[in-house]
């Protein structure tokens, strides 16, 4: 199994202004095609905050997947500090210049001379085309691992995702149609103390792995499983939830999973 981390660029996200939704929709993504993420990290668009958070991530992983901080303005300072973060300067791409002039064109407009800057990639970097703006992502193939720099703009990181980041993925990442599904169980009005007494070996399962949380209602039990097939991995998850619901003398019930 890759280690993965995920790399969220963004003051308006550690403020609060803003809902982290790239790193849910990317951790489903990812989990979906075998490459469940290990660990989720929030930094604000600051050179030396983001240049630390990928060189320590990168240093644990195969892969870093980044988003935001990719436009034109000052306050988008990812692709210099990623670019510091692999050692490696950033290099003025004529051919994705071209593409961006071509792009304000084709609006009737001119781009202005900070356009440029969407123009710079690490050097050695691979170009991501983003097929609804302008700001192309990139692929660093590193010594440390791989680092793929993605929009912030929710619609532009998941068609770039989807269209250039996923077939990428597929050709450099061995996943032997590894999926990752998971499934959560509600067990209304009980306290964990009790869920945890009677399911607490099951909790040390490496796949499937089952969680708790308790909320104020009750207790979520979060099933997770690993197969070559989502009926693989679906099969795991059926054993378990039977399991559970043979132990607990409780009503359980299935949560749908959100947003979908
Ligand atoms: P950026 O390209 O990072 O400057 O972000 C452009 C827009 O996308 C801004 O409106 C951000 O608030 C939004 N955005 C950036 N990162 C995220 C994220 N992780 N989740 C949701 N929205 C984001
Ligand atoms: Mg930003």
């Amino acid at each position: 199994m890759y280690r993965v981390e995920m790399l969220n660029i963004g003051t308006e996200l550690v403020l609060g202004e803003t809902l982290n939704t790239n790193a849910v929709f990317l951790a489903r993504a990812l989990r979906e095609v075998g490459l469940p993420v290990q660990r989720i990290t929030v930094v604000p668009d600051d050179i030396p905050e983001i240049r630390t958070a990928a060189r320590e991530a990168l240093a644990r992983s195969d892969l870093v997947v980044a988003t935001g901080g990719l436009g034109p303005t000052v306050d988008d300072p990812t692709r210099r500090a990623l670019a510091q973060a692999v050692d490696r300067p950033l290099v003025f791409r004529e051919d994705l210049w071209q593409d961006i002039v071509a792009r304000y064109r084709a609006r009737g407009r001119e781009p202005r001379e900070n356009a440029r800057r969407m123009a710079y990639l690490p050097q050695g970097a691979h170009p991501l085309p983003n097929p609804v703006g302008t700001a192309a992502g990139f692929v660093v193939e590193a010594d440390q691992g791989v680092l793929l720099a993605l929009p912030g703009v929710p619609r532009e990181m998941e068609a770039m995702f989807q269209e250039h980041a996923l077939p990428y993925l597929r050709r450099r990442f061995t996943l032997q149609g590894r999926t990752v599904r998971v499934r959560t169980l509600f067990v209304p009005d009980i306290p964990e103390a009790l869920v945890d007494e009677r399911l607490g070996d099951l909790e040390s399962g490496d796949n499937p792995r089952l969680g708790l949380a308790c909320g104020p209602e009750g207790v979520m039990l979060r099933l997770m499983a690993q197969g070559a097939t989502p009926q693989e991995a679906e099969t795991l998850l059926d054993r378990l939830e039977a399991e559970i619901r043979r132990r607990l003398p409780w009503p359980v019930q299935t949560v749908p999973e959100q947003g979908s």
